[in-house]
């Protein structure tokens, strides 16, 4: 068996685990964190992606509600990286109350999350796609947030900090000295080898299988409540800013653009195994007619993937251990020194992936006192690696970085890997060229589409590199695409009917071609 030895050992590869190691870490522990899987394999890779404003509890759950108003401004600050900022939007639908907006605004101003009401015209100009017949609109600094940006930013983070990062251990023993916590024994599922960490101290990160984890300690079984929603991702963004419907939280009420699709959630089911997590048919059928509601014609989108995830959920005295959607976000720590009569370990639930750094600083202070150390907290100061320039990111960011390199010498025909300089070159070497002269030399269009991608590029480079005169360049496509129309329509049957369909889309329908500005002569020289 392998041995380590550490003052703290972090269990759990989330959002939570993650900023628990590098917080440690931060005040100098020697810290090691392990995950049973890969980081952020759990709830964290499988939530809504809302960094929340705030507005979402407002009303319902007044406390959450302003930790994560400075949470998101904490994070947009050090983990820049994997934020987008794309701003939120609260609607009252035509069939919901108004009178909750007021309500809204109200706790908006006693929690701290800075809210705005605007005009429906100004809403509906700026997401084309709400339905028209909404009431009221109130803006406010929802965000979009990359759980495994955020997780590996974190790790690090944690890891310039001298902590280590064990995946792909799995916590299988928890062993006692007495009344204290006195190692972890974990499974390396990679490597075979059992591993045994010594420590003066565990941090239960495991979200929903924290109780499990607390278990193997012998304590006392955490109140720990799974609260299983699901989400589905839709093709494209149908909105670049979060909607939210302007109500009592409840089911599929947000859409949230992430990356290049759009996620609508959620639902909160009670369940007892965090491992076995259903998608039912007819939550997904749910979560589609929410989506229909704010968007009118959200159901004609493709929907690329559905998940469910599982909110490590603190028992709430205040409602059944059923009704999860009215439990309550805040967090949790529990001090099994005063539970159990166990020293040296801790639990934390609750709480959201946006105020994953706040959940830190709250267990680690506690370990500090139980400790009787004063070792101050300064996670929110330094910025995570990745995030140094402190530019939120954008989802255009990889298309730039794409663009950069290629602007110089883009492939302007794929079916023939002919690049711009190539055409470039034979452009100004014969300015009287045709496209059809410069095809024969470099296959321009003659690969299977004939010319539906490369030809729209080739005549705005000829304008732009050689004759600056649009009047000729749009004149050499027009005669290009007639001489390969003349080999094209004996043979337009099966596939190669499909081909032209999309080709002429993109000539008649984008680009209007027959309408271009055109010399007298079509025969150009
Ligand atoms: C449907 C849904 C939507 C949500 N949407 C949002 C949102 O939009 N915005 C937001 O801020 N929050 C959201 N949340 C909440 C947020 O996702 C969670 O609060 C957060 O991700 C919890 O992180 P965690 O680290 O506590 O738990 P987890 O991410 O679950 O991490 C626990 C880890 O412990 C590991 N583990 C378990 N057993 C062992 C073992 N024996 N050994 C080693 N490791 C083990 C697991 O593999 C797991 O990786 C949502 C949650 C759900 C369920």
């Amino acid at each position: 068996m392998k041995r380590l030895d550490t003052d703290v050992v972090v269990i759990g590869g989330g959002s939570t685990g993650l900023g628990v190691v590098r917080d440690a870490a931060m005040r100098g522990y020697r810290a090691v964190l392990v995950e049973r899987v890969d980081l952020g394999q759990g709830t964290t890779g499988r939530f809504h992606g809302l960094l929340h404003s705030g507005g979402r509890y407002v009303v319902s759950d007044p406390g959450s509600a302003t930790e994560c108003a400075e949470e998101n401004a904490i994070l947009r600050r050090i983990q820049a990286s994997a934020v987008e900022d794309t701003g939120g939007f609260f609607v009252t639908l035509a069939d919901d109350d108004p009178a909750y907006a007021d309500k809204f605004l109200e706790g908006a101003k006693a929690t701290g999350v800075p809210a705005t009401e605007i005009s429906v015209k100004e809403a509906l100009r700026r997401e084309p796609r709400l339905d028209p017949r909404i009431q009221r609109a109130i803006e406010v600094a929802d965000g979009s947030v990359d759980g495994w940006q955020l997780v590996w930013g974190a790790a690090r983070s944690a890891e310039a900090h001298g902590a280590k990062v064990l995946t792909y251990h799995r916590v299988m023993k928890i062993e006692r000295d007495g009344d204290r916590v006195a190692a972890v024994i974990c499974r390396d599922e990679k490597g075979g080898e059992d591993v045994r960490i010594t420590c003066t101290f565990v941090l239960n990160c495991a979200g929903p299988w924290a109780g499990q984890i607390a278990e193997m300690a012998g304590a006392e079984p955490v109140a720990v409540v799974p609260g299983r929603g699901i989400m589905i991702a839709m093709n494209h963004r149908l909105v670049n800013t979060v909607i939210n419907r302007c109500v009592y939280p409840t089911d599929g009420d947000i859409l949230v653009p992430v990356h290049t699709v759009s996620i609508i959630g959620t639902t909160d089911i009670h369940e007892t195994d965090p491992d076995h997590l259903p998608i039912p048919r007819n939550e997904v059928q749910q979560m589609l007619d929410a989506g229909e509601a704010m968007i009118p014609g959200f159901r004609k989108a493709r929907a690329l993937h559905a998940w469910s995830g599982s909110r490590p959920l603190i028992k709430d005295q205040r409602v059944s251990v059923e009704d999860t959607r009215h439990m309550s976000r805040g967090m949790a720590v529990i001090d099994h020194s005063q539970t159990d009569g166990l020293k040296g370990m801790l639990t934390i639930g609750g709480g959201k992936l946006t105020t994953y750094r706040l959940m830190a600083e709250h267990i680690v202070d506690a370990m500090n006192r139980q400790l009787g150390e004063e070792r101050p907290c300064t996670t929110a100061d330094e910025v995570i690696p990745g995030s140094e320039d402190r530019k939120l990111y954008t989802v255009t960011h990889r298309l730039e970085d794409r663009e950069k390199d290629r602007l110089d010498d883009q492939i302007i025909c794929e079916c023939e890997l002919m690049n711009r300089s190539m055409f470039v070159r034979l452009l100004k070497e014969q300015p009287n060229a045709t496209f059809d002269d410069l095809r024969r030399q470099l296959r321009l269009g003659m690969g299977p589409c004939q010319g539906g991608f490369c030809a729209t590029r080739a005549a705005g480079l000829a304008c732009s590199e050689q004759v600056d005169d649009a009047e000729r360049a749009s004149g050499l496509l027009r005669l290009f695409l007639k001489h390969r129309w003349i080999g094209i329509w004996p043979i337009l049957y099966g596939q190669q009917v499909r081909q032209t369909a999309l080709d002429h889309w993109i000539f008649a329908g984008t680009l209007d071609v027959e309408h271009l500005p055109q010399p007298e002569e079509e025969i150009v020289r």
